[in-house]
């Protein structure tokens, strides 16, 4: 990994922008929020492509809906949080989403890889990635990181 010094606000616009595209084709409106303020040591582009996935399945499950991406800061950890307003996660294959080839979608649609790339990226910084049913109807990703590198 190479550590550097990342802002929340810039990780999440940069990755807003690159789904730009994306986000129009699907008629998705996104809300990105978070304090400006929030550094925290970490790869970037690594972390960025976790931002990337997340937000590009839940547009994917929230087509013609609403995406949320907002950040905090948590005693001496940084969190982001993906919500949707999608058809949310089937309880029973909760547990294999973070196998790399497991996909619903259809053939073509899907690789299976994202969430697989997301836990790795995840564990490697020594944080953590759980999945709740969002407020907003679909599902919640939300990814702990230390705001201090974790040396190995
Ligand atoms: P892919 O997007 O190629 O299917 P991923 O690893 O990114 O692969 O996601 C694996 C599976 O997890 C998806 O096929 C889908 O079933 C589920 N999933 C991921 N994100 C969401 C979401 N925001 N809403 C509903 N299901 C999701
Ligand atoms: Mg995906």
């Amino acid at each position: 990994l190479q550590y550097q010094s990342c802002q929340a606000s810039v990780l999440a616009s940069n990755a807003a922008s690159s789904l730009e595209d994306k986000r129009r084709q699907l008629g998705v409106q996104l809300h990105v929020s978070g304090p400006d303020d929030a550094s925290f040591s970490a790869d970037h582009v690594r972390i960025e492509q976790v931002l990337v996935n997340l937000l590009s399945n839940a547009m994917e499950a929230a087509q013609g809906g609403k995406v949320i991406l907002e950040w905090k800061v948590l005693p001496g950890e940084i969190q982001f949080v993906v919500d949707d307003t999608g058809h949310g996660i089937d309880s029973s294959l909760e547990h294999r989403i973070f196998e790399p080839f497991f996909t619903t979608k259809a053939v073509g649609q899907g690789t299976g890889l994202g969430l697989a790339v997301v836990h790795g990226i995840v564990q490697e910084h020594g944080g953590r990635i759980e999945t709740a049913q969002s407020q907003l109807g679909g599902a919640c990703f939300r990814v702990t990181l230390p705001r201090q590198a974790v040396q190995e």
